[in-house]
């Protein structure tokens, strides 16, 4: 079995003995993996980073290594396996469109995540499309629109101040023209909650279109095209509990319908010919797809599809009801937990009590975030992020820090001897 450098299974985890570390209702993959302590032996290893990637369902691993003996091409061989692969890659499709509720015309795209999902939209935008998103996005969701004019609101403080300032910003808009809004359902850095049904509906009212970035709120809650009203929906296997190298974009056919092909390639093509007049080097004639096969070109990556399609299945299965009620219990105790230590502040855009996922912030008074969660990792085998979390406009707004240059995604920056904190840390947990 392969295991992390340094790090050796152990039936008993010690760390796992309550609170966010009590193995959750989904069993998930490296629960009984010990790590070794600073301060000499080892303690088994608390996960508490699912937001940069959750660990794997043990339910997805036994599906896919069922799986993995019958791999074969997808849309492409006329043999038993290439068969049962087609099959199962377009049932894994057909899978995750129950678990988004998509609407009967909606298509899904199997992409590699939710930042290739984007791009793919970003690539598939009309022409003269405006684009608007909060500057709390994540950098999936600020970045991809170069090709558009791009207008980003500052980050509002209130849900409702989220609404009134989108519709504040459409409404000063050629109302003729394509526009898109990016809204992410659950954000990375504070965890809270974004309203996406009247984000929706204020968009929609304005003649605009709205992407939901689930990558962080379809771990924790059920996500519905048809109930949120939004046009299009991305999100990650690997913090789905899918780490096998897959995303989705869905939604919207016209849009996708009508763009040039995200990738150029075998697969995304009916028919190519050479033109008649093109002689030896001339041009080709190419018909295009106009299903998803349109946008995914090249061998389709089944496993990683079929790995998302099997965790959709297990959250499903496990019913979203008791997962959030449990995980709220879990976020209840943390914020206390938080709260006795005087020195911490968690950050929040909405307030202390806006609904969240299970992802919190926090700095620590005199302290380098960077330091806290190594020190967290070393002393008590409790594996947490810190930095900026590809947020960095969100983090700086957070942290008072204004706007200005931030470090690379990830990367801890010094805090000079008893200044403003320049980063964070950050703990999140989910299902398993
Ligand atoms: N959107 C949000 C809210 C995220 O938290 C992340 C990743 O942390 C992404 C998008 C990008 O996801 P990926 O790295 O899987 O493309």
């Amino acid at each position: 079995t392969p295991s992390a450098p340094s790090a050796r299974r152990a039936p008993a985890p010690a760390a796992a003995d309550g609170g966010v570390c009590r193995p959750g209702p989904l069993a998930v993959l490296g629960r009984d993996v010990t790590v070794p302590l600073a301060t000499g032996g080892e303690i088994g290893y608390a996960a508490l980073d699912y937001a940069a990637s959750a660990p794997a369902l043990q339910r997805v691993w036994d599906d896919v290594a069922a799986y993995a003996p019958y791999y074969g091409s997808v849309h492409r061989g006329a043999g038993y396996l290439s068969q049962l692969s087609t099959d199962l890659f377009e049932s894994s499709r057909a899978a995750v469109r129950t678990f988004l509720d998509c609407r009967e015309d909606d298509q899904l795209l199997f992409t590699r995540s939710t930042t290739d999902s984007l791009n793919l939209l970003a690539s598939a935008l009309p022409a003269g499309c405006r684009v608007f998103v909060f500057e709390t996005e994540h950098h999936a969701s600020l970045l991809p629109w170069r090709g558009a004019q791009l207008t980003v609101l500052d980050a509002p403080r209130t849900p409702d101040g989220a609404v009134r300032a989108l519709e504040r910003a459409l409404a000063d808009r050629d109302p003729h023209g394509p526009a898109l809004v990016c809204v992410t359902g659950a954000s990375n850095v504070t965890g809270e909650l974004w309203p996406v049904r009247e984000l929706a509906a204020a968009a929609h009212a304005h003649g605009a279109r709205i992407v939901l970035d689930a990558a962080q709120l379809a771990p924790h809650h059920p996500v519905s095209l048809r109930e949120t009203g939004a046009d299009w929906v991305a999100l990650s296997g690997h913090k789905l509990y899918a780490p096998f190298g897959s995303g989705v974009l869905a939604g919207r056919a016209d849009w996708l319908r009508a763009a040039e092909p995200y990738l150029a390639g075998g697969g995304a093509s009916r028919t190519v010919a050479r033109r008649p007049e093109g002689g030896g080097t001339g041009g080709l004639d190419v018909e295009w797809h106009t299903t998803e096969a349109r946008h995914e070109a090249g061998s389709p990556n089944v496993i990683g599809a079929y790995a998302i399609a099997s965790a959709c299945r297990a959250l499903t299965e496990a019913g979203f009801p008791g997962l959030v009620a449990r995980e709220q219990r879990l976020v209840a105790e943390v914020r206390a937990g938080l709260a006795d230590i005087p020195q911490v502040r968690v950050l929040s855009l909405f307030g202390d009590d806006a609904p969240r996922v299970g992802v919190l912030s926090f700095t620590v008074d005199g302290w380098n975030s960077s330091h806290v969660a190594a020190a967290l990792s070393a002393e008590y085998g409790i594996g947490v992020r810190d930095g900026l979390f590809c947020a960095h406009p969100l983090v700086r707004t957070l942290l008072g820090a204004g706007r200005g240059e931030a470090a690379e995604c990830g990367a801890p920056e010094p805090a000079p001897g008893g200044s403003a904190p320049l980063n964070a840390v950050r703990v999140s947990f989910g299902a398993g």
